[in-house]
């Protein structure tokens, strides 16, 4: 049986001030469901440190490399040591888009990841012992081309390559429809629903059944419990949502079996 997970990406948001206080507020959360907090990395280690019991904190990026002139770089081992047992990678906002980047376009991949770095970061991840959470999904223009199984196929290709069927049991797997994430503009229920069970099918028979696939873009209170009753959706990513302490506890309620 996979434990529920909701993980709240905090993004570019929060002081020191108002990020303790939001997880002040976080404490009794159902047990049956983990809960993660994503802060950025300057308040990692003092969100770790005030996190109530059931929720635990993640970092929203890593480099490969443990240590070394990598100027503004945070490598896994530091996020292991500020605390984190969770580590996004591969989210949109850090890929790249086609090798090239516009942002007056309205680009979304800033940090021009690729499947390859990304890889290198899960393994990194693992090499400390945290738990990747590994984000993959197309844009619109990806979707209406009809290329969404193609675009995740490459994704989940790169990300875990060489991986033992142990290791890839252990990690997290996130849909997040780029034309989706911070719009309002959810993926219908049996849709998510459907790309999700394609990514866990992707995995070898024996890991199916242990690996966690969530689901993110525009989650909300008010479309959580459809979201989570789906089959193959084992939770949720929230960005914008998991900034309010009382909508990201109805968000984590919803997800509770
Ligand atoms: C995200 O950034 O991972 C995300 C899902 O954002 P939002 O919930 O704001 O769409």
């Amino acid at each position: 049986m996979r434990k529920p997970l909701v993980a709240g990406n905090w993004k570019m948001n929060m002081t020191r001030a108002t990020g303790q206080a939001l997880v002040a507020e976080l404490s009794g959360l159902p047990a049956a469901v983990e809960v993660v907090v994503c802060p950025p990395f300057t308040l990692l280690a003092e969100i770790a440190a005030h996190c109530p019991a059931g929720v635990s904190t993640g970092g929203q990026d890593c480099f490969w490399v443990p240590n070394g002139a990598f100027t503004g770089q945070i490598s896994a081992e530091m996020l292991d040591d500020a605390g984190a047992r969770y580590g996004i990678v591969g989210h949109s906002e850090t890929r790249g888009r086609f090798g090239k980047l516009d942002i007056d376009a309205g680009d979304v991949g800033y940090f021009a990841e690729t499947n390859t770095t990304v890889r290198r970061k899960m393994e990194a991840l693992m090499r400390v012992g945290l738990v990747p959470i590994l984000c993959v999904g197309e844009t619109l223009a990806e979707r209406e081309a009809g290329r969404t199984e193609d675009v995740i196929r490459e994704q989940l290709e790169g990300a875990f390559q060489g991986f033992t069927e142990g290791d890839m049991a252990k990690t997290v797997v996130a849909y997040e429809p780029v034309w989706a994430i911070g719009t309002g503009q959810t993926c219908a229920a049996d849709e998510a629903n459907r790309v999700c069970a394609f990514i866990r099918q992707w995995f070898p028979a024996g890991v199916q059944n242990q690996v966690r696939v969530l689901y993110g873009g525009s989650v909300k209170a008010e479309n959580a419990a459809e979201l989570f009753g789906q089959s193959d959706i084992d939770g949720g990513l929230v960005g914008g949502a998991s900034l309010d302490a009382a909508g990201f506890r109805r968000i984590v309620e919803a997800a509770a079996p």
